[in-house]
């Protein structure tokens, strides 16, 4: 049996069970649901893993517009978590040009650091290798 994550209630958008599937537009089948769990991010694990595949594929072929490569290298790089510290090395490996960003902020004004948006990922630099990238939802909880 496949699993499902939500429920049969109505859909109620202002319902903090509220969700719309991650996975909407490929081929999922509820695309806006009532959660299980609070956790739920997806309708079905089916879509879960369609999601993750595909992701998978474009992380593999590259994009050529390097804004939509940044986000799904980013994408993947985070998995499903919300706050990662990683190596200017690492971040090299993988591809993700840092000057393709969407939005540059003064992050401490005292060390004149920058930070970036790319897409809902936050990347800020300490020290001179310490990359952080967190999600906006870990960003705006903070
Ligand atoms: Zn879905």
């Amino acid at each position: 049996m496949e699993k499902v994550y939500y429920t049969t209630e109505d859909v109620d958008r202002s319902h903090k069970r509220y969700r719309v599937c991650k996975n909407k537009g490929n081929d999922c089948h509820k695309a806006e649901f009532m959660a299980r769990h609070g956790s739920a991010k997806f309708c079905t694990d089916e879509c879960n893993n369609k999601f993750s595949n595909q992701e998978k594929k474009l992380f593999k072929e590259g994009n050529s517009i390097p804004r939509t490569s940044n986000i799904n290298k980013l994408r993947v790089l985070m998995q499903d978590k919300n706050v990662v510290t990683f190596t200017r090395k690492e971040i090299d490996d993988v591809g993700i040009d840092l000057l393709k960003y969407d939005h540059r902020y003064l992050d401490d004004i005292r060390r004149s650091c920058f930070g970036v948006w790319i897409g809902n990922f936050n990347i800020t630099m300490r020290e001179k290798n310490e990359i952080i990238i967190r999600t906006k939802i870990y960003k705006n909880e903070k």
